[in-house]
């Protein structure tokens, strides 16, 4: 496996401990078992409704405000934009192409939905701007073609990253410790086939130990550090991207790769993401 990122220290870890491997579909937290079929490998995330024409909103949704009638464009636009930031890998461009973003936010901000700008997404959360999804989610599946298999997405937020994710991994499960937002993220979801991506109520600093041990770890929110109990929970081969603090006292992406030797860390450019915090809400 091809990695790239320079080592700048070593961490040693315990061997990830082979725990019982939940049954799937997961049973997870109050939401309605996904409808069932077989995702596509790169198929658009399609409301469960009827063929409605592209970017516009099954039933039961209102239209996009300024999205315009077709939202492919928009997000062909977004994708170009993230190519010249320097984003290469194929299958994170196309799951960014895939995932109507629109669909995650408020009507109102629906018209930004685009921009490469976080947007407020309630209870003092931000979705992440497209530009850090792709950067994070390129990192996660740096030097792999193929399909992540579990991975642990930590802050589902509104659901956009997990939903993209969905694309990127045979298995997702994303968490949250707001109620409110774990709610609005099911909401958001409903109308989607996205069998893959099981949504958990609950503290992520904790990991969840029951879908260990997972071949990718991604983190929306940043702590003094990275918890245990993911550095734990990540398979030999693995790899965790996560934002944290760091020597200078600044928030930066935090890259673990986990080998047989132990743990590869990497420190890469300065960030700005929302507190990771403790219990639930
Ligand atoms: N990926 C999200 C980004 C949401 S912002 C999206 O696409 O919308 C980060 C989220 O992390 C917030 O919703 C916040 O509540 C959540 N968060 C912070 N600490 C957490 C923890 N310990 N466990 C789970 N979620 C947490």
């Amino acid at each position: 496996m091809k990695r790239t990122l320079p080592p700048i220290g070593k961490l040693s870890t315990a061997a990830a401990t082979p725990r019982p491997r939940p049954a799937f579909p997961a049973r997870l937290d109050t939401a309605p078992a996904p409808p069932v079929h077989k995702p596509g490998a790169l198929a658009a995330l399609r409301p469960v409704t009827a063929a409605p024409a592209p970017g516009t909103r099954a039933a039961g949704h209102t239209a996009p405000v300024g999205v315009g009638m077709d939202s492919v464009a928009v997000r062909t636009a977004m994708v170009r934009k993230l190519q010249g930031q320097g984003i290469v890998h194929a299958g994170v461009l196309a799951a960014m192409q895939a995932v109507e973003r629109h669909r995650f936010v408020d009507t109102a901000l629906a018209n930004q939905a685009y921009e490469d700008t976080s947007l407020p997404i309630g209870l003092g959360q931000t979705i992440s701007k497209p530009s850090v999804v792709a950067r994070m989610l390129e990192l996660l599946c740096q030097g792999r073609e193929e399909k992540l298999g579990r991975v642990l997405d930590i802050g589902t937020g509104c659901g956009y990253q997990a939903a993209v994710l969905s694309h990127l991994a045979r298995e997702v499960y994303s968490m949250e410790r707001l109620r409110g937002l774990h709610d609005k993220a099911r909401d958001n979801l409903r109308a989607f086939r996205v069998a893959n991506l099981h949504l958990l109520f609950g503290d992520g600093m904790l990991g969840y130990p029951q879908g260990a041990p997972y071949a990718g770890i991604v983190a929306a929110a940043g702590g003094n550090d990275v918890p245990q109990a993911w550095i734990d929970q990540l398979a030999v081969g693995g790899r965790l991207v996560a934002p944290a603090v760091t020597a200078d006292g600044q928030q930066h992406l935090v890259v673990i790769d986990k080998t047989a030797q132990g743990c590869v860390r990497s420190v890469l450019e300065p960030v700005l993401f929302v507190p990771l915090k403790s219990g639930i809400a």
